[in-house]
């Protein structure tokens, strides 16, 4: 029985522990260039930071991103940061959607009816084809009973 520990890492800004995949990555690599680590792999220090505006706002103003990674500036890298919030925003309902949703029930009432009507034919051609097939069987041991008969 091993259970498997979700990696959490600590927002620099509203300090929470959330698991990697919700946090941005934020690196400063040994060259002491500071950037964003889409991967989440890159050599460095890292600090971590929430995908949501409030914590990037917050960092931004504390200057959290600087204190964690030890670094001068990140004005860049809070821009960036901004930017992938508004990203990750969902994006507003778009309107139309209840035409096309009546449009779409119109069609399926339709597509009743037509059911009903391809349904009705083969009923009809089911009883036409049971008529046939009967008829044909009883021709048949009809003219072996004249032939029976003849030759009896
Ligand atoms: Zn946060």
């Amino acid at each position: 029985m091993k259970l498997r520990k979700i990696p959490a890492r600590m927002c620099v800004s509203c300090r929470e522990m959330k698991p990697k995949k919700e946090l941005i990555r934020v690196v400063r690599s040994p060259a002491g260039v500071v950037s964003i680590d889409a991967i989440g792999k890159s050599a460095g220090r890292g600090a971590y930071i929430c995908r949501r505006r409030e914590c990037v706002d917050g960092a931004k103003k504390g200057r959290k991103l600087e204190k964690g990674l030890d670094v001068g500036d990140c004005s860049d890298i809070y821009l960036t940061l901004a930017e992938l919030c508004a990203e990750a925003e969902p994006a507003p309902p778009q309107a139309g959607a209840e035409p096309a949703a009546s449009s779409a029930g119109e069609g399926l009432s339709a597509a009743q009816t037509g059911a009903v009507k391809d349904g009705a034919k083969p009923a009809i051609a089911k009883r036409a084809g049971t008529k046939k097939a009967g008829a044909e069987p009883q021709g048949k041991p009809s003219a072996a009973g004249a032939r029976n008969a003849g030759q009896v």
